[in-house]
């Protein structure tokens, strides 16, 4: 297993939509100096790492999932100085920055995709996986066809503007298909790594790698994206042994395999992450319908793969998935961020689900963000106008706002000592002191329904029990009385042997 670098063992991340968080010069888009002048506030709520999605430049189809340039940022967060200068006061302030890359595809624009596009044969001829005529399409994959003087169709990942870059397949099986040892493949590769150098060389920490068990075609097992992971590992082993690399892979046996740091639980596939937060009875609701079974069970499948370390990461959301505060209310949030803060991995708060910001339902899709619009709206800081995101006026902001009187913000919450962004600061601190609840603390679990209980236990042998009851009923779990280092939600008492649990709470104790 990979060797962590030290700060990630304590690391609670934060991600940006960099978009959305703050804007400084009233365009009505976040920008890098945005977010430089609120480091100190994520600082304050605890977090000390930041995920940024990609901010690189773009002509934006997919929310900057479609880079034209690897290398530059898009002017509208800024430039390349102002990023580096981002680094710099997340450096004096103690915190890391990950940057999204994003490697399996670019944007119909960029300029390896241009030159890709011509009949005549050049350096970029095999960077992305074409077919050898217009006529074929690659069987198991969508293509893009007829807009290039070459005569062949061209393989996609995601949206059909977003090429396939050419990592080779695992086990060629057509005349066109290349494999991971081909010189087209392995220039990609290197065109990659030299992406990676140049962040790192600026200042980046490390990265969130986007889809990345994908990148080589036609490898079920994962075999051959492994072997290519392992390569970028050795090159960051020489040349930035203490860059930090976070997968959306959703395996984290061939994640780590692969050499990445922690891999993210994902919200779609086998997980069951959405059985407790997003489905019609999750499992943080209060009315106490939901199933923790399934999760569970898949977890500690990939906790025993990846040798019982809890290098998964579950996040509270992200830019890809509903708002949690779309089927939690404030006191359920609560418990479900007791539950996110006190598991294993490096946990990941999604900007403005500290304070149960909502999806903003009813809008129009915004550069390829579709359903997913509605949680990527701008953050909510305090009542003055654009609830302090920008002095634009209100209809040039990126995404319109959550336009409820009663919406969240920060300044109210911070205000309210029982407020959710209060919570959510208890805990991270807790956290943060407590080693058995930090991210390599082992976990065991001793009960899986209402409540859910499960025992951390740090590399010294230091353990804590967590109880977590979202359903509204008093539950009692037997076990030997230690000391209560945080109670969420209502309140629990000892007695006869037994905590004695209020309905929607969850206690977190330590065992002497
Ligand atoms: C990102 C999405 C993006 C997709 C294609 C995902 O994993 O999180 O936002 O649309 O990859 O790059």
């Amino acid at each position: 297993m990979t060797k962590q670098p030290e700060w990630l063992n304590t690391a609670v991340f934060y991600e940006i939509y960099p978009q959305s968080f703050m804007d400084s010069n009233g365009d009505g888009i976040g920008d890098f100096n945005g977010i430089i002048s609120k480091l100190d506030y994520i600082k304050e709520l605890g977090c000390t790492a930041i995920w940024m999605n990609p901010c690189f430049d773009s002509p934006f189809g997919d929310a900057g999932y479609d880079v034209s340039d690897y290398k530059k940022v898009a002017p509208r967060y800024g430039t390349n100085a102002d990023l580096k200068k981002l680094f710099k006061e997340a450096h004096k302030r103690n915190m890391h920055v990950l940057l999204d890359l994003v490697p399996g595809h670019t944007s119909v624009e960029h300029k390896w995709f241009k030159e890709s596009m011509k009949a005549q044969k050049n350096e970029f001829t095999d960077r992305y996986i074409w077919t050898d005529s217009i006529w074929k399409e690659p069987s198991g994959y969508g293509s893009l066809r007829g807009i290039s003087d070459r005569d062949g169709s061209c393989v996609v990942n995601f949206f059909s503007h977003q090429p396939a870059l050419n990592y080779g397949f695992y086990k060629p099986s057509e005349s066109w298909q290349q494999s991971f040892d081909d010189p087209g493949p392995q220039a990609t590769l290197e065109a990659m790594k030299d992406v990676m150098r140049f962040w790192l060389n600026l200042g980046a920490d490390g990265f969130r790698v986007d889809m990345a068990g994908s990148l080589v075609k036609n490898d079920e097992d994962g075999k051959g994206t492994i072997r290519l992971w392992k390569n970028v590992r050795a090159f960051l082993d020489k040349e930035f042994p203490s860059a930090a690399m976070v997968s959306e892979w959703g395996e984290p046996d061939k994640s780590l395999q692969g050499g990445f740091h922690m891999d993210f639980l994902l919200h779609f596939g086998p997980s069951h992450y959405n059985d407790l937060f997003r489905c019609r009875e999750p499992y943080f609701s209060s009315r106490g319908k939901g199933d923790v079974k399934e999760f569970v069970k898949k977890y500690l499948e990939n906790y025993e793969k990846s040798e019982r370390k809890g290098l998964i990461c579950i996040p509270s959301g992200n830019h890809d998935m509903d708002r949690l505060a779309r089927s939690l209310n404030p006191q359920e949030m609560k418990i479900a961020f007791a539950f996110l803060l006190t598991m294993p991995g490096a946990p990941f708060i999604y900007y403005g689900d500290e304070i149960g910001m909502r999806y903003v339902e009813g809008l129009v899709s915004k550069e390829g963000g579709y359903g997913r619009t509605g949680a990527r709206s701008p953050m909510q800081w305090d009542s003055s106008k654009n609830a302090g995101f920008s002095s634009a006026e209100k209809k040039k902001l990126y995404i319109p706002q959550d336009p409820a009187p009663d919406r969240p913000t920060v300044k109210q919450q911070m205000a309210d000592k029982s407020s959710l962004w209060h919570e959510v600061n208890a805990l991270i601190s807790l956290r943060m002191q407590t080693p058995a609840l930090q991210n390599l603390g082992e976990i065991d679990f001793i009960e899986t329904g209402y409540p859910l209980v499960y025992k951390r236990t740090a590399v010294d042998g230091k353990a804590c029990m967590v109880i977590i009851n979202p359903s509204q009923k008093k539950c009692e779990v037997k076990m030997k009385e230690g000391q209560v280092l945080h109670i969420t939600g209502k309140g629990a008492e000892y007695k006869n042997g037994c905590y004695k649990v209020e309905g929607g709470t969850a206690v977190i104790i330590n065992l002497a």
